[in-house]
């Protein structure tokens, strides 16, 4: 099966990306090589200068409440508080739940997503992308590399 974009990754610039290519029309097919929903370590802070961008694509705001944060508070061990307003502020959200509403929008918007499947290596081809996972090699005309810092 051929596609017009193959995207290795499914963490926040994976599922974005596959958002809005298939918002824009395109065929998108995702490699993601856990599943959903899973846990990360996260500060679980993402600021407002975001939110325009995730309300674009679609993200459910209103349906999950997300709790605001206006403040950095830093406390030592004795209780010593030192606190600061923050400029822009932000919301609080778990990757466990803000992946999950990514991926839920992905589907939506007809991306293809192989969830629990690794990408093994990618191979430039002429003009075609092979992706190839221990299932199947998967064509693409472009592909995004968006597995994160510590992929193999
Ligand atoms: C401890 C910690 C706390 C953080 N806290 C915050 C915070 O509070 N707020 C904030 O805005 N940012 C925070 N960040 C930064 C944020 O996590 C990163 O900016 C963000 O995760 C980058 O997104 P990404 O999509 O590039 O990579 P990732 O989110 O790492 O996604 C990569 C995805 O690729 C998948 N993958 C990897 N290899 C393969 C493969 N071979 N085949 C298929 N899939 C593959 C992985 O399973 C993963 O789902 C924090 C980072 C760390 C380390």
């Amino acid at each position: 099966m051929k596609y017009d974009i193959g995207i290795v990754g499914g963490g926040i610039a994976g599922l974005t990306s596959s958002i809005l290519f298939a918002k824009s029309g395109y065929s998108v097919v995702l490699f993601e090589k856990s599943s959903y929903p899973k846990h990360k370590v996260c500060g679980e802070y993402v600021s407002n200068e975001v939110k325009p961008f995730l309300q674009q694509l679609g993200f459910p705001f209103e349906k999950l409440q997300l709790a605001a944060i206006q403040q950095l508070e830093v406390v030592a061990e004795k209780g010593i508080t030192v606190s600061a307003p923050l400029d822009l502020g932000g919301f609080g959200i778990s990757r466990y739940l803000l992946d999950y509403e990514l991926y839920q929008l992905a589907l939506a918007s007809g991306v293809v997503v192989h969830t629990n499947t690794s990408v093994k290596n990618i191979i430039k081809i002429g003009n075609i992308y092979q992706i190839k996972t221990d299932h199947e090699d998967t064509e693409t005309q472009f592909c995004i590399s968006a597995f994160g810092k510590k992929s193999n």
